[in-house]
């Protein structure tokens, strides 16, 4: 450990080691990360036969959930198909994205990452969200091939 000058022990050493953890956190979710994004990009969730667990909400209400069709706007968006990417799950497409950089932004700033206010407006537009795409008629459906 460090020391300063008056010989006491340095807390830079403690905010050294935790710079020093972020390292490989960072490349651990970064391989992660490419991973799921390799495994959606090279398996097609379109497909009925593909290997990917059912949505537990969709599989008790019949509704769609909020993310339902979140995998195949990624693997849309990852083949560069937008327009079938933004009928697979437009609020994850945008929401995303938003979400990640004004957390990122404000982390930076060092400011709460996610204020009361946010997370109420989260949740407000999370519900509203799910009634509206799960209304007759509503017009973007995640598609699934052969169904
Ligand atoms: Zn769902």
């Amino acid at each position: 450990m460090e020391r300063n000058s008056g010989g006491e022990p340095s807390t830079r050493c403690d905010h050294h080691d935790s710079h020093r953890h972020r390292v490989p956190i960072a490349i651990g979710t970064g391989a992660l990360l490419a991973g799921a994004l390799g495994y959606i990009g090279f398996t097609n969730p379109h497909d009925p036969q593909s290997v990917y667990p059912q949505c537990p909400f969709k599989m008790l209400t019949g509704w769609n959930c909020p993310f339902c069709g979140g995998l195949r706007m990624m693997y849309d968006l990852l083949h560069g198909d937008l327009p079938a990417s933004i009928n697979d799950n437009l609020f994850a497409l945008l929401g995303i994205p938003l979400l990640v950089g004004c957390v990122l932004m404000r982390r930076h700033q060092d400011r709460t990452v996610l204020p009361f206010g946010a997370v109420l407006t989260i949740v407000a537009v999370t519900v509203a969200w799910t009634v509206l795409r799960n209304l007759p008629g509503f017009p973007l459906i995640p598609t699934v091939l052969g169904g």
